[in-house]
């Protein structure tokens, strides 16, 4: 789910949750999406279903400041999805807080969208010319007009064409007041988990949130699958609305940086590859030092695989005010190198006199880089040498993570000599492509458009595709 204008402007992570079944259904919801809270801090929103009507709630900020107790016990039902939202300045606003909720003539439909459509555009254009009017900035609004512009008659059906006329990533939490679906786009860009609660069936972007509530993790929805929960004897029915694409495109970058290292992912666990990849960093980019250090928390796991390689003694050489967000989702470049000094002090102790492997997972803008090395520095270390556990991000994403514009991506217009010299460190060095894809059990199903340039659906940037479902307006 992302705003739709579609320079390479920055674009939104996001949870999703779902619960069919449970009498707590909501409680549970909130949890998951506490679990969830770090694929989106900027909005939360919940809705519920009794089997009669959808109550919902959606707010800015964390899940635990979007729902006080009073405001959960007014939403009520045995059905429920939730939503976390994540992203840049201009798109903040609660009528773009998710999951989005309609009425249309089969009754109300609520909506969470993790990924981005890369036709909205058109389709948004098409459909404005016909007439309809759009409430939001989402590209995730088109779904509800192709939904009720659709001329089938099962929820299924509509969906279906739906999906068949939208292109890009996605993975759907959707809720009527009868029923919980799950689906995710044919290349499978973006997680979905299903899992079981006793008799009630979860969805979750994660297996954190399964494991939050006590779910058992089933399996991942298949790319190009969606599943419908309509009644606990039913159980779990599956469609598949489009063929799995033959090379999926499942984000290597949910391995590198997104998602959870306590969680399973696209067939694989998350800390396992994310160690992997430190690993190959240090047979790659070998350096003579005293101590390898993470950049907390997100580098800590590969910082571990470089040392275990290395065979160079790990330790934690930056403390990590816990109070303080991500630091990137600050919109202004002054705040954001503050923010580095807030959130991470060094530990002399661990860095006085030596020489420093720090490992990061990804370099962006080089802000925090640079910050960092001079905080490294400060602390004592005689020599830092930064590792970075990703390839060089030259691209910008358009499915669904949250990358800077591709001028202010640092590698896409210097050479790694010339951003060494930039973040001042003594060496750099970054994990090659071939050597994380080596990493993965299955290469070739993967997206690493960021690195490559090598987009694998193509962007539709207003050129009308055809459009059969309404093409009659
Ligand atoms: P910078 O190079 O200053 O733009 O920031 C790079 C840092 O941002 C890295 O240390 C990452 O941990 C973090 N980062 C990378 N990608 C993302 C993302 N999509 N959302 C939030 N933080 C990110």
């Amino acid at each position: 789910m992302s705003l739709l204008h579609f320079d390479d402007s920055p674009k939104d992570e996001c949870g999703v949750f779902g619960i069919f079944g449970h009498p707590k259904a909501v409680e549970l919801t909130y949890l998951g999406l506490r679990a969830l809270q770090h694929r989106g801090q900027e909005s939360s929103g919940i809705v519920s279903s009794d089997g009669e009507r959808l109550s919902f709630h959606h707010g800015m900020g964390l899940v635990d400041s979007v729902f006080t107790s009073d405001i959960l016990s007014q939403l009520s039902g045995h059905i429920a999805i939730g939503h976390n939202r994540y992203s840049t300045a201009g798109a903040s606003t609660l009528e773009n807080a998710q999951p989005l909720v309609r009425n249309y003539k089969e009754g109300q439909l609520a909506l969470g969208h993790n990924g981005n459509l890369v036709n909205a555009i058109p389709i948004r254009n098409h459909l404005e010319k016909a007439g309809s009017i759009f409430s939001t900035s989402l590209d995730t609004e088109v779904i509800f007009h192709l939904i009720a512009h659709s001329r089938q008659r099962s929820l299924e059906d509509r969906i279906f064409d739906a999906f068949r006329a939208v292109e890009g990533a996605y993975s759907f939490v959707v809720m009527d007041r009868e029923t919980l679906m799950g689906a995710r786009d044919p290349s499978g860009f973006r997680p979905l988990w299903i899992g079981k609660l006793g008799e009630a069936f979860v969805l979750a972007s994660e297996t954190c949130a399964l494991d939050v509530i006590e779910a058992e993790a089933i399996r991942e929805v298949e790319p190009g699958e969606l599943v419908t929960f309509r009644s606990i004897h039913q159980g779990l029915e599956s469609f598949r609305f489009l063929p799995k694409k033959q090379n999926l495109s499942q984000c290597i970058f949910e391995y590198i940086y997104l998602a959870r290292p306590d969680g399973r992912m696209f067939g694989q666990g998350v800390n396992s590859t994310r160690r992997e990849f430190g690993r190959q960093l240090a047979r790659e980019h070998p350096v003579k030092g005293d101590v390898v250090i993470p950049v907390p928390d997100s580098a800590t796991i590969a910082a571990l695989g470089y040392a275990e390689e290395s065979g160079i003694p790990f330790d934690l050489g930056l403390s990590r005010n816990t109070y303080v967000g991500r630091s990137f989702m600050n919109p202004t470049q002054d705040i954001r190198e503050l923010m580095v000094k807030v959130k991470l002090n060094p530990i002399r102790e661990v860095l006085a006199g030596k020489r420093v492997i720090m490992v990061d997972d990804s370099i962006m803008r080089g802000t925090n880089s640079r910050k960092l090395v001079k905080i490294v520095r400060e602390g004592g270390a005689t020599a830092v040498h930064l590792r970075i556990a990703s390839p060089p991000n030259k691209y910008p994403c358009f499915y669904g993570v949250d990358t800077p514009t591709r001028s202010e991506l640092i590698a896409s217009e210097h050479t790694i000599e010339e951003i060494r010299k930039y973040i001042r460190a003594d060496s750099l060095g970054y994990v090659s492509i071939e050597g994380m894809l080596n990493s993965v059990k299955s290469p070739n199903n993967f997206c690493t458009a960021c690195f490559d340039g090598q987009y694998p659906v193509p962007l539709h940037e207003g050129v009308p595709r055809q459009l059969p479902l309404i093409s009659s307006y």
